[in-house]
């Protein structure tokens, strides 16, 4: 098979980045590993866009206007639910379910070729991609290759130089999960309040005292989060196939024994069930390549702007390292993403978007986020298509 472009992972960067390079007129081949797009936003259910809009304003404004801005106009005509402030940002409530198929709807429009249930497992420069599906291998040859994996794994394919924080410091991973027939709608804080109460009569495990709940806009229905500390069995290291069965198992086995509680104990949770696990536990960082420029948190504190900025990151520094919640660090106001930091070391035409592109622990704190991942992978779709 042969594409102009080639773009590893359908996540939010790597659907900006495919829908924009086939804007341009290049053939685009997507390759993903589950059975749709949108990356965490639809395999880990993660069900809020972040960073599309400026910190600090009156009513939302796009940091990024072009798809990140259009993403979220067609997110909020089909979901009907309108931008949120939380504090001093803007985010934009978003369904799993409907980004599936608005992912679906848009590599249609623009005729990306989408080869699902596909992994990138070798990949040489010039371009060949090595490909798996259901035990068979095969070939795709392409101009340019953007590696929008969220994992770096076109880094880990050619052996070459990352970065990985150390285990201690990586953003916690969550689980998070769908429950049905809650009513009426969730008091938060009061559900936040039970979990203290369960865990201090011994009815519930510590590690659920991480969770917390949103309602989805849809009837009865709500989000769980669960941040987990990851290292139930030693070190967490979200490369290793043992820490993520146990993460996956610790999340299901944490999600029954709160719900059994809540049945029990919380008016209008008699009925509730769950209804949907997620594909995939949420990995908030891995790997990250390292591009021909580094943005550091210091940038993005900073506020820092560039000549050659390709995208803004608007989101504040959302640390994660540990699993008591966040801690946010506000910058100075947007800075701006270097086009070297989508620009992968040492190699011709390969280039990154998205949670794995060339930053800092501190600044991948900030551009990880979904709206950040449109800006980043449509900047990344345009120079592969260039
Ligand atoms: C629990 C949790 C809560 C979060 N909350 C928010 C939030 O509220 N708002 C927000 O905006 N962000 C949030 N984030 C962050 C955000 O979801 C992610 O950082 C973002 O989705 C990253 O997008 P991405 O496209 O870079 O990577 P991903 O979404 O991880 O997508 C990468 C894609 O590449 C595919 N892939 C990987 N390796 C291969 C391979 N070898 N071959 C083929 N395909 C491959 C994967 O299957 C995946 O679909 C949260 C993250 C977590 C974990």
């Amino acid at each position: 098979m042969k594409a102009d472009v080639l773009v590893i992972g359908g996540g939010s960067a790597g659907l900006a980045a495919a829908v924009t390079a086939a804007r341009t007129g290049a053939r685009v081949a997507v390759v993903e590993r589950h059975g749709a797009c949108g990356g965490m936003g639809t395999a880990s259910l993660v069900h809020t866009f972040c960073g599309l809009y400026f910190q600090d304003t009156e009513q939302p404004e796009f940091a990024n206007p072009g798809i990140a801005s259009e993403i979220a106009e067609r997110m909020q005509s089909i979901t009907g639910l309108p931008p949120v402030k939380m504090g001093r940002v803007w985010v934009l409530p978003q369904h799993p379910v409907e980004f599936a198929a608005l992912a679906d709807a848009m590599l249609r429009e623009v005729g990306v070729e989408v080869l699902f249930h596909c992994e990138l497992v070798a990949l040489e420069p010039g371009w060949r991609a090595r490909v798996a599906c259901r035990g068979c291998l095969f070939e795709i040859e392409a101009t340019a290759v953007v590696d929008a994996s969220g994992d770096a794994v076109a880094a880990a394919a050619l052996g070459a130089e990352h970065g990985l924080t150390e285990s201690a410091k990586l953003q916690r991973p969550a689980y998070v999960w769908g429950i049905q027939g809650v009513t009426p709608p969730i008091a938060g804080l009061e559900l936040a309040g039970r979990i203290v109460e369960g865990v201090r009569a011994g009815d519930l495990d510590k590690s659920a005292l991480g969770m917390h709940f949103r309602a989805s806009g849809r009837p009865g229905e709500v989000f769980a989060t669960l941040d987990l500390s990851g290292a139930e069995t030693g070190d967490y290291d979200p490369t290793d196939p043992r820490c993520l069965a146990t993460l996956e198992a610790t999340g299901r086995r944490l999600a029954q024994s709160v719900l059994r509680y809540f049945r029990d104990r919380a008016a209008g949770w008699e009925t509730a069930y769950i209804s949907h696990w997620p594909t995939r536990a949420g990995v908030r960082e891995s790997r990250r390549w390292i591009g021909e420029a580094v943005l550091t948190g210091e940038d993005v504190m900073a506020g820092r702007r560039r000549d050659d900025e390709v995208a803004l990151a608007s989101w504040p520094l959302e640390l994660r390292e540990t699993n008591r919640g966040p801690k946010l660090r506000y910058p100075e106001g947007p800075a701006g993403i270097p086009r070297g930091a989508l620009v992968a070391k040492g190699f011709q035409r390969l280039f990154v978007a998205g949670r794995c592109l060339s930053c800092d622990h501190e600044a991948q704190a900030s551009i990880r986020v979904m709206g950040t991942g449109f800006a980043t992978g449509e900047a990344a779709g345009r120079l592969a298509a260039g």
